[in-house]
């Protein structure tokens, strides 16, 4: 039987950057995955992720955030690849919402270049954007969005690189603990190792039933249009988004590697899911949710159709991930729940599931990210 240092189940966005990070350690890694890499069933395709420094959602994030810029510029060096793309980032809602709140004090505890702009100062700058006057803007120079599907391919060929062994079409169907390592079964064969890393996106509490209330995933649908005034929608004249307003929170993107300016709303139609049973097709309702989104705040951008896609959160309950060791098995340790934010850390997400393999400890503080937060 084969054994590893480490197994790491689920080699999407959070899967691949832990393969790689452990096999650059010099460590002997296994990579399962259950469909192709990069695959269209998981949280991490649709060409590309936001990612934002001004974190409205808790300052805590805001160092992970730093390093994780860094470590995307050093994948992006490793793979000749343009991964991150810059174009600053808009939080924009009411001056008195968690979003703009919540953006502000990351900006000013970390002393975050930004400016606040109200809604006719933000058209007149970005001229995409027409927000109703009670809203305002706050724009962070460092925002933009990183390349999610090739990041994956990236780091798997990197991981590569250093070693690793990445199998595809390989689901794992069951681990248990074995003495103090792990065994793993395949459909094709069984595996033992020293460690296991559980990165199963939508599919965690199939491999940690206990996490069945604690990561739950969420049909979530996207759609791409072509814009009526596409000089507006481009790299250099769209900052990215996320908003909130009275009818939800919503997110989008300047036009880049696929036709049309791509848009979302946060939680969708709030429809909790099983991920090997989610509705991938789209109906008429789910259009609807996004173009009366685009038509209330991006009119000019409300034009024909050129996708759409479902796609899967992963909710914990309190929308703050899940970076821990497992509670009863210390060979094991769990990345989950990112909560529709976690793509654009995968990166020093990475970074810290080969800390907690290797040392059960990261250097970052996890506080926000144990499990027992929900004991009670
Ligand atoms: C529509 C949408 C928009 C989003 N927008 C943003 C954004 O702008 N910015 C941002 O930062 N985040 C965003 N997110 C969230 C982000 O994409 C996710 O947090 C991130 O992709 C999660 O990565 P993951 O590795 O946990 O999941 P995945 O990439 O899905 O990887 C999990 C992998 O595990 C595999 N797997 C599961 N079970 C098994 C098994 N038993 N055996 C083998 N393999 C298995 C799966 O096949 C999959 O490949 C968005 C998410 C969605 C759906």
């Amino acid at each position: 039987m084969a054994h590893y240092d480490v197994i790491v189940v689920g080699v999407g966005g959070m899967g691949s950057a832990t393969v790689y990070q452990l096999a650059r350690r010099g460590l002997r890694v296994l990579g399962l995955e259950q469909f192709d890499i990069p695959h269209d069933q998981g949280s991490s395709h649709g060409t590309n992720r936001i990612i934002r420094l001004a974190y409205w959602e808790h300052p805590s994030y805001v160092p992970l955030l730093r390093r994780a810029y860094e470590l995307w510029r050093e994948i992006e060096h490793l793979s000749a690849e343009r991964l991150l793309l810059i174009t600053g980032s808009i939080d924009a809602g009411p001056r008195d919402s968690a979003t703009i709140r919540g953006s502000l004090r990351s900006c000013e505890l970390h002393h975050l270049h930004h400016e606040t702009l109200d809604a006719d100062a933000l058209h007149a700058r970005f001229p995409g954007y027409r927000l109703p006057p009670d809203m305002v803007g706050v724009y962070q120079p460092d925002g933009g969005f990183v390349m999610s599907e090739r990041a994956i391919v990236a780091y798997v060929n990197a991981a590569h690189d250093a070693g690793a062994e990445v199998h595809a079409r390989e689901p794992v169907v069951a681990w248990e603990p074995d003495g103090g390592g792990v065994r793993v079964r395949t459909p094709r064969h069984s595996y033992t190792a020293a460690k296991l890393v559980l990165t199963a996106g939508p599919w965690a509490s199939k491999l940690v039933p206990a996490l069945a209330r604690l990561a739950v995933a969420e049909r979530q649908v996207l759609i791409w249009t072509r814009p009526l005034r596409p000089e507006w929608f481009r790299l250099d004249t769209f900052p990215v988004f996320n908003m909130e307003g009275p009818v939800g929170r919503f997110y989008g993107f300047p036009e880049y590697g696929v036709p049309g300016f791509k848009f979302g709303k946060y939680h969708h139609r709030d429809e909790a899911t099983d991920a090997d049973r989610v509705d991938r097709a789209i109906h008429p309702q789910d259009e609807a949710v996004l173009r009366e989104g685009i038509r209330l705040y991006f009119p000019d951008a409300n034009g024909p159709t050129m996708a759409l896609k479902t796609c899967l959160f992963t909710n914990s309950p309190d929308e703050h991930f899940i970076l821990d060791v497992h509670p009863e098995f210390p060979q094991v340790s769990i990345a989950a729940g990112f909560s529709g934010h976690g793509f654009k850390f995968a990166s020093v997400v990475g970074e810290i599931m080969a800390e907690l393999a290797m040392d059960g400890r990261s250097r970052w503080d996890l506080n926000l990210f144990r499990l027992d937060r929900f004991a009670a």
